[in-house]
């Protein structure tokens, strides 16, 4: 089932997330669901904030377009950053609106820790593009967004733009 993704500036994107206890077939039909959401999107990630559950689970799929899809859930997933800063190049987001991109500073490396559907422990080093949405979807659990990591400036402009964009649509 496709399911609404919750945009900016929604209060719930906002909010850090609880780890997810016991993996029980609604988390694992969840986690279904995410993925298709995120395939018709199309993105390449979402977390469970996006989709309004407050828990720390996440898919994504780092495959290029010509490549088989490479589907991941990721549960209680855990980052630790290393390697070089890397330009994130017009990085964007499902729940950023008016398909507004941004370069964003990012690490080159991450040491993931965190389990799988099934319960099974996940240690292993990720690095570029894997890397990168890792580290952008971790941070949607902690209630961050990439636009909270770009310049004020930049910041400033897309939230003028993003308000003209709210009304215009509200007035229709
Ligand atoms: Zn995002």
């Amino acid at each position: 089932m496709i399911l609404d993704i919750v945009t900016y500036p929604d209060p719930r994107l906002k909010e850090p997330c609880e780890p997810v206890g016991e993996i029980t077939d609604e988390i694992r039909q969840l986690a279904a669901d995410m993925l298709e959401t995120m395939y018709a999107a199309p993105g390449v990630g979402l977390a469970a904030p996006q989709v309004g559950r407050n828990i720390r689970l996440l898919v994504m799929d780092a495959a290029g377009k010509d490549e088989p899809r490479q589907p991941r859930v990721l549960v209680n997933p855990q980052l630790e950053l290393s390697g070089d800063d890397v330009c994130s190049e017009k990085e964007g987001c499902l729940s950023v609106p008016m398909g507004y991109r941004a370069d964003v500073m990012r690490k080159s490396r991450v040491r993931l820790r965190a389990t799988d559907l099934d319960g099974n422990l996940i240690d292993e080093e990720v690095e570029d593009f894997s890397a990168i949405i890792m580290q952008h979807e971790c941070a949607h659990l902690d209630g961050m967004l990439f636009i909270d990591r770009i310049s004020r400036l930049r910041r400033s402009l897309y939230e003028t733009r993003l308000k003209k964009w709210i009304k215009r649509k509200s007035a229709v």
